[in-house]
């Protein structure tokens, strides 16, 4: 059993990687930051205002969250693709402030990845989810090069983006994640820090992959 953790900000690579070491290692992957979209997802369509924590908080036992083959379910619906745009990024990082969420997807992260060997990413996994996670690793890069990336891979899929509002919104999540009293964005003591600004896809994979086998 191996429990890998990969932490970072906003467009640090975290789950491109996480996929990548969960296919070459035959392992199951969980995208942490998936079940805060789906949650911020679900109180915007019952017009929750984002800022009220109490009613976020009541309104979660409503909400069943399901994975099966990498396919995201909220209440028996497939909503992966709805919950991957910009503006359900920013959604969660509201409903992320709140605890009771934190709780509720915590223990739904500790339970899958109790069953089996699994990498995770997210913002604190390794501090705050699992810290016993026998590998952590916190991803970092500039704001300008996260940017270019999420920039690069809406174009790619034929989105219609603007580079300015990407960064903007990075710096948005970036300030929310590192500033919020619970669970902040920073790295576990013992993560094995990787800057990734001037390193592609194959280096960083490379350099991951050595960890694990040391
Ligand atoms: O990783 P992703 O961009 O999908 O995460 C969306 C938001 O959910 C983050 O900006 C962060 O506010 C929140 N999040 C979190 N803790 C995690 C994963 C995501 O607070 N483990």
């Amino acid at each position: 059993m191996i429990r890998i953790a990969i932490d970072g900000p906003a467009g640090s690579g975290k789950s491109t990687m996480a996929k990548i070491i969960a296919n070459k290692l035959k392992i199951n992957y969980l995208d942490s930051g998936a079940l805060y979209r789906i949650i911020g997802y679900y109180c915007v369509k019952n017009n929750i205002d984002l800022e009220d924590k109490k009613s976020i908080k009541d309104i979660l036992p409503q909400i069943k969250i399901d994975l099966k083959d990498h396919k995201y379910f909220l209440n028996d619906e497939e909503i992966s693709e709805q919950i991957r745009n910009a503006e359900s990024g920013n959604y969660a990082s509201m409903v992320a402030k709140v605890p009771e969420v934190r709780e509720k997807i915590n223990q739904i992260l500790r339970t899958m990845s109790q069953e089996m060997s699994t990498v995770i990413d997210g913002r604190d996994i390794g501090t705050v989810v699992i810290p016993d996670a026998e590998i952590k690793i916190f991803l970092t890069a500039s704001v300008e090069e996260r940017a270019k990336r999420r920039y690069d891979e809406l174009s790619e899929k034929g989105k219609k983006v603007d580079y300015k509002s990407i960064l903007e919104q990075i710096i948005f999540r970036d300030k929310a994640d590192s500033s919020r009293s619970i669970a902040p964005l920073k790295p576990a003591e013992e993560a094995i820090k990787i800057n990734t600004t001037n390193m592609d896809i194959e280096e960083v994979t490379k350099k991951i992959i050595e960890i694990i086998k040391e």
